[in-house]
C-alpha cells in the first residue's frame, strides 16, 4: 500500500486557497497542532485512486474556501523565539489575566477581591464590551423576583444546541456557578456606586420550536445613561472604574501579550508582553487566564477555521477589533488542544450590507413581521426562527448567488416611526445607501429593488391567505401566525439583508475548572481560559435562543478560573 505524508498545509494548498495558504503560513504556522501532526502519515489506498484520477496536484481532501470580507485587527501573537536579550524588564505577580473584555474583567475583579497581586493586560485602549445582556441561573435577584429556572433544562438546552459534541463539564460549571457570579457582578456594580442593577429580561413566548428559558439578565441603567443597546460598553466602563480602586490590581491598556511562557512540558508561568516597543516578561505564580476573546477580526483565521458560508457574505459590527485570535495561537503554541473544525460562530440576521439594522427603527415591528424573500420573490425560511437559524438560511441563499430582502409595509413599521424621532432619517439614509426601497405598490417596489414582481405579489397574497383562512401555522415554513400580521398596503418596503458576524465562539479545550487541556487531554498547569478563547461549549452555531450564554460563560469562567488558581489549582 502506498503511504504518503499529508499535512494541514497540504489541505489548504490543495483547496486552492492561495490567500489562506500564503497568509496562513506566515500568520499561524503552528496552527497545525490543532488539526494533525505536521507530516502525519495516512494510509492512502483509496486516496491514491483519487490522485491517479485527478492528477498529482489534485487535493485528496478538497475543502471549499472563500475570501473573508471582515475587518483586520492588530495581531499581537508572535510565533518566534524571543531571546532573553530582547526582554527589557521582568515583573512578578500572582494572577495574570490577558484581555480585559468581560471575562478578563470579572477574573480581575475576583482576583483583586481575593487580595491576589494581579496584572491584567489589554491590547486595545478599552476592553471590547460589545453586548447588551447575559445569562445566569439562581442569582440573588432572580430568587427575589421569583424566577425559577430548571438547571437540567438549561444544561440540556446548551448540550443539545452543541449537538452533544462537547464534554458537558464546562456547561455544568456555567449552570451551577453563573448565579453566584451574577451576585458578585452586582456587588461590583454596587461598589461602583452609579446605580447599575441586574434585573429580569422579559422574553416573548417562542412559538417556533424552542422553549423559553428564563435565565436572561438585563441591566437597569443609572440616571444619565440612556441607550437602547450595547449596555456592555457602559457596564464595563463601570467595572473598569471599580478595578482602578484596588491597589493589588493593575490593568494595563495598550499592552498586548505576545506569547505564553511554559516550562518544558510543565507549567505555564507567565507571558511576554509588549509595552510600547519593549518586551516585558511577566511571571505569574498562581496562574494565567486567557481572556482574549475570539478571532472575528482575523480574516485568515476565519478562512481557515470557520465554515465559509458563515462569513463570506456577512457584515461585521463591533466597537473594537482586538479579537484577532491571539489567545488561540498562544495556547496552541504551548500545546493546547482546541475545538475541532469548523468552529461555531455567533451569527445574527437583520444586517444590511453595511451594518446591523438600526434597532430602534426596524426591530419594533418591521423585523418581527416582515417576510424574507430573494430577488426571485419567494420565501425560503420561517422568518421568526431563532436568529442564528434565519442567518444560516440567508447565508445559503447568498451562497447560491441570491440577494435577500426583508419585505414589510407601513403598518408593520409605523409604531417604530411614531416612537423613534430619528426613524424617517434612518430610512432615508438606508435609501441613499441603496439598501432600502419603498413604493406604494408591490409591483413598483419589486421593480425598484430588482425583485420578480409577479412572484412577489403571489408570495404576499399567499402569505396573507394564511391569515384570511385563520391558519395557526404557515403551511410553507411552519411560521406561527398568531403573533404576526398580514400585509395591509400603504407603503411597501424592501430592505436588503444579510447576516452579521458578532463573534467566533470556538476555542481552546477546557475542563470544568476552566483549565486548558493539551492534545492528550492532560491539564496544562497554570493555564486557564474563559469566554470566546475557550472551547468545549458550543458546536455548529452560537445558540441565540438560549439567553446570553456567551457573556454568561465569559464572566462565570473568569471568576471560576481565578478561584481555582488561588486555591492552588485544586477544585
Ligand atoms: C454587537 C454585539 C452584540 C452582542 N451582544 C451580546 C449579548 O447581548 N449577550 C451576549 O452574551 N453576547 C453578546 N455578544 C457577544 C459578546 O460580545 C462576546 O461573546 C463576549 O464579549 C465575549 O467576552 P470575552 O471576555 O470572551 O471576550 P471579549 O469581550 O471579546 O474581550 C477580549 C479582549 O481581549 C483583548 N485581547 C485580545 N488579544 C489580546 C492580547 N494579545 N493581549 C491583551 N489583550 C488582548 C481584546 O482587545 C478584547 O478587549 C455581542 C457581540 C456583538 C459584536
Amino acid at each position: 500500500m502506498e503511504r504518503i505524508r499529508l499535512s494541514r498545509r497540504d489541505f489548504l494548498r490543495g483547496a486552492g486557497a492561495t490567500g489562506v495558504a500564503a497568509a496562513g503560513a506566515l500568520m499561524f504556522p503552528c496552527a497545525e497542532a490543532a488539526f494533525a501532526e505536521e507530516g502525519a502519515t495516512v494510509d492512502v489506498e483509496g486516496a491514491s485512486l483519487y490522485s491517479k484520477a485527478l492528477g498529482d496536484d489534485a487535493s485528496l481532501l478538497p475543502m471549499r474556501k472563500a475570501a473573508c470580507p471582515g475587518p483586520r485587527g492588530p495581531i499581537a501573537f508572535e510565533d518566534r523565539d524571543i531571546a532573553d536579550s530582547e526582554i527589557a524588564s521582568t515583573e512578578e505577580c500572582e494572577v495574570l489575566i490577558i484581555g480585559a473584555g468581560i471575562g478578563g474583567l470579572m477574573g480581575s475583579l475576583k482576583a483583586a477581591e481575593e487580595g491576589a497581586q494581579t496584572i491584567t493586560l489589554e491590547k486595545m485602549t478599552e476592553g471590547r464590551s460589545a453586548w447588551e445582556s447575559f445569562g445566569a441561573v439562581g442569582a440573588r435577584f432572580q430568587k427575589e423576583q421569583g424566577i425559577e429556572i430548571d438547571p437540567a433544562q438549561l444544561r440540556d438546552g446548551i448540550y443539545r444546541a452543541a449537538d452533544w459534541r462537547v464534554d458537558p463539564c464546562a456547561i455544568e460549571t456555567y449552570v451551577s456557578r453563573s448565579g453566584e457570579v451574577a451576585d458578585f457582578w452586582q456587588d461590583m456594580l454596587d461598589k461602583g456606586g452609579s446605580g447599575w442593577e441586574l434585573y429580569k429580561f422579559d422574553q416573548a413566548p417562542n412559538y417556533n420550536g424552542f422553549p423559553v428559558i428564563d435565565s436572561y439578565v438585563n441591566f437597569r441603567m443609572p440616571e444619565g445613561i440612556s441607550t437602547t443597546w450595547l449596555f456592555g460598553l457602559y457596564v464595563c466602563k463601570e467595572l473598569r472604574k471599580v478595578a482602578e480602586t484596588y491597589d493589588n490590581l493593575s490593568v494595563r491598556y495598550e499592552t498586548p501579550a505576545v506569547q505564553l511562557v511554559r516550562e518544558e512540558g510543565g507549567r505555564v508561568t507567565g507571558c511576554i508582553a509588549k509595552a510600547g516597543d519593549a518586551y516585558v516578561r511577566i511571571n505569574a505564580s498562581k496562574g494565567v487566564l486567557l481572556a482574549t476573546g475570539g478571532y472575528d477580526a482575523n480574516p485568515e483565521m476565519m478562512q481557515a477555521w470557520v465554515r465559509p458560508e458563515d462569513y463570506e457574505s456577512s457584515t461585521w459590527w463591533n466597537p473594537s477589533w482586538g479579537t484577532t485570535g491571539d489567545g488561540h495561537m498562544m495556547g496552541l503554541k504551548v500545546g493546547a488542544d482546541m475545538d475541532s473544525l469548523p468552529h461555531p460562530v455567533m451569527n445574527f440576521s437583520n444586517a444590511t450590507p453595511s451594518t446591523f439594522v438600526e434597532k430602534r427603527v426596524y426591530f419594533p415591528g418591521a423585523m418581527n413581521y416582515s417576510i424574507v424573500v430573494t430577488e426571485e420573490g419567494t420565501r425560503f425560511a420561517n422568518e421568526n426562527q431563532a436568529r442564528q437559524y434565519l442567518s444560516n438560511a440567508i447565508n445559503v441563499q447568498k451562497r447560491r448567488g441570491h440577494t435577500c430582502f426583508h419585505i414589510f409595509d407601513q403598518a408593520m413599521i409605523q409604531s417604530a416611526l411614531d416612537s423613534e424621532p430619528s426613524g424617517e432619517k434612518q430610512l432615508e439614509r438606508d435609501e441613499e445607501k441603496g439598501h432600502l426601497f419603498r413604493a406604494s405598490s408591490l409591483s413598483e417596489l419589486a421593480e425598484k429593488a430588482g425583485i420578480d414582481a409577479a412572484a412577489l405579489e403571489e408570495t404576499v397574497a399567499r402569505y396573507n391567505s394564511f391569515f384570511e383562512e385563520g391558519l395557526e401555522r404557515d403551511p410553507d415554513y411552519y411560521r406561527y401566525t398568531g403573533n404576526n400580521v398580514p400585509f395591509t398596503g400603504g407603503t411597501y418596503y424592501a430592505l436588503v439583508t444579510n447576516s452579521v458576524i458578532l463573534a467566533t465562539v470556538g476555542g481552546l479545550t477546557i475542563n470544568g475548572d476552566t483549565q486548558v487541556l493539551d492534545t492528550e487531554g492532560r491539564v496544562i498547569e497554570g493555564l486557564y481560559a474563559t469566554g470566546n478563547v475557550s472551547g468545549n461549549f458550543y458546536a455548529g452555531n452560537y445558540p441565540r435562543h438560549i439567553p446570553g450564554t456567551s457573556v454568561g460563560r465569559a464572566a462565570t469562567f473568569g471568576y471560576v478560573a481565578v478561584e481555582h488558581m488561588l486555591k492552588g489549582g485544586q477544585a
